[in-house]
């Protein structure tokens, strides 16, 4: 490969304590503690607002919110979700064709005031965010961190703190300081050893007949459940070469208004090819596209409601299921989490199982485990002493990412984060040498719960009995 060598002085235009690299789960949970434990916080986000993969991507929701296993952060977004009427409950009396809403800790919202209550959110905290703010480069500095690089419209410019956090969805931040990181080579086993997990896509329709499709639906129960709708249609015009799509169903959620929220379209990486890559990436929007067209024109001329629908709108990016995480001081395995579950320097608690989309259009999803804990290790990086990672870029294995990337337990890693960064800077430690007892203790005071083994023997008796009568999902 030839190079060119650029020089040139880029000019600091902020100093912070804390630095938050995205503006996801991860990042908005690690922005509001590191802020409100009296940290100068700032956000940097490349796109133009906050909620990450789940505004950008279309994925409104919280899954899995449970009062007694989280609490903190991710409980305040949802419970101020509910008072500003962000919770959607479209359709109300028939919105669990799946049984699964807001009993089950799954909360719908309504992403447009989601964005806003973020904005809200940040302000009151102090946190001061950067939209439109691509980091591109850290300066590092032996084994530490002095800031971060951005690009901007209005040029390049770079942002210094004495600790960063990696909320970038991918450990992006790592990877570019030459931090070690995992998650280079995909599943490390079986049929798809090798290749990374594909893209998935959802995007909005509108203008459908919410009525007569839910009257059909009724009608055709096995073949339109909302996890797995369309399975003899899309299969047999797959047969038929009507329709070219990886996955032969799809899961449709409907909205107030003739609206409705379907996710489907995949798209696999070839053995060798990176999720990161802007050829795969550009390759893969262009085939998603089409294949959200290519359902939805299926729809319209089969489905009974579907006639005059439109697809409103599709994604501001693919979501990226698989990519880089930090090697954090302890690497977290789906061995740790189904059966040793308990860690000494744990920092929150998760609820989630492994969601694995197989490169091959396999999925595996059973709600079939109890809680365990997240160790602080895995937030730190084994290599940078002052970079911590939250959200999906935490240090663990493919399977155990599958669970641990999502929303709910990513606001926790974030709090996590947040937290240990601004008591770092207030003990003039780094994160690596921070108490973890203090850390524990100051999460535990804002709300957040650290540690299985504080739950009372009902809510482990509770999800023991669900994990006993749990049936795969299949999407
Ligand atoms: C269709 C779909 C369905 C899903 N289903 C569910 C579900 O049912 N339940 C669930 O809990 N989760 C679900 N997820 C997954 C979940 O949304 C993610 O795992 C979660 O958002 C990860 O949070 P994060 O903060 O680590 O990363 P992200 O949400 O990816 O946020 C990363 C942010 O960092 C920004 N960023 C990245 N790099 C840079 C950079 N260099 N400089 C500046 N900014 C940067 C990005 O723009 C983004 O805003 C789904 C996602 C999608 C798209």
């Amino acid at each position: 490969m030839s190079a060119i060598r650029e020089q040139f002085d880029t000019p600091v235009l902020y100093d912070a304590d804390v630095v938050v690299v995205g503006g996801g789960p991860g990042g908005i949970g690690a922005a509001l503690a590191s802020a409100r434990n009296g940290a100068r916080t700032i956000l940097l986000e490349r796109f133009g607002c906050l909620g990450g993969s789940q505004t950008l991507t279309l994925s409104n929701l919280f899954a899995f919110v449970d009062s007694r296993i989280q609490g903190g952060i991710i409980q305040e977004i949802v419970d101020r979700l509910g008072k500003g009427g962000g919770i959607v409950l479209d359709c109300p009396e028939k919105v669990n064709r799946s049984g699964w809403g807001p009993e089950q800790g799954v909360h719908f919202f309504d992403g447009e005031y989601y964005k806003y209550l973020l904005d809200v959110m940040m302000k009151e905290s102090g946190a001061k965010v950067l939209f439109h703010s691509f980091v591109v480069a850290t300066i590092r500095e032996g084994n530490s961190l002095r800031g971060v690089v951005v690009e901007s419209r209005q040029g390049r410019f770079a942002v210094t703190a004495k600790v960063v956090i990696d909320c970038s969805g991918l450990g992006e931040i790592a990877w570019k300081s030459g931090a070690p990181v995992i998650g280079e080579g995909g599943f490390a086993e079986g049929e798809c050893k090798g290749q990374h997990m594909g893209y998935g896509y959802a995007y909005y329709a509108s203008g459908i007949d919410v009525d007569r499709f839910r009257a059909h639906a009724a009608k055709h129960q096995a073949e339109w459940g909302e996890f797995s709708a369309g399975r003899n249609l899309i299969t047999q015009a797959q047969a038929d070469g009507r329709v070219r799509l990886l996955r032969n169903s799809a899961l449709i959620r409907e909205r107030v208004g003739g609206r409705a929220w379907i996710l489907n379209p995949s798209y696999t990486l070839q053995k060798g090819q990176h999720p990161w890559e802007v050829e795969a990436m550009t390759a893969g929007e262009i085939d998603l596209r089409r294949q959200a067209r290519e359902l939805h024109n299926l729809f319209k001329a089969e489905v009974p409601g579907f006639e005059d629908s439109v697809i409103e709108q599709t994604p501001q990016q693919p979501l990226m299921r698989d990519g880089h995480r930090i090697l954090g001081e302890h690497v977290l395995t789906e061995h740790d989490i189904r059966n040793v579950k308990a860690f000494d320097d744990s920092i929150a608690v998760c609820n989630m199982p492994p969601d694995i989309f197989f490169p091959n259009g396999g999925h595996k999803f059973a709600y079939d485990i109890t809680p365990y804990d997240i160790p602080y290790r895995c937030l730190v990086s084994t290599e940078i002493e002052n970079l911590l990672a939250a959200g999906s870029s935490v240090s663990m294995d493919l399977v155990t990412w599958a669970a641990v990337r999502y929303n709910t337990p990513s606001v926790c890693t974030g709090q996590a984060a947040g937290t240990a960064a601004a008591l770092s800077v207030r003990n003039k430690v780094t994160p690596k040498r921070l108490d973890v007892k203090v850390l524990q203790a100051a999460l535990n005071s804002a709300g957040q719960k650290t540690s299985m083994r504080a739950l009372p023997d009902d809510v482990m008796k509770d999800y023991a009995r669900r994990a006993a009568e749990a049936t795969p999902l299949r999407i």
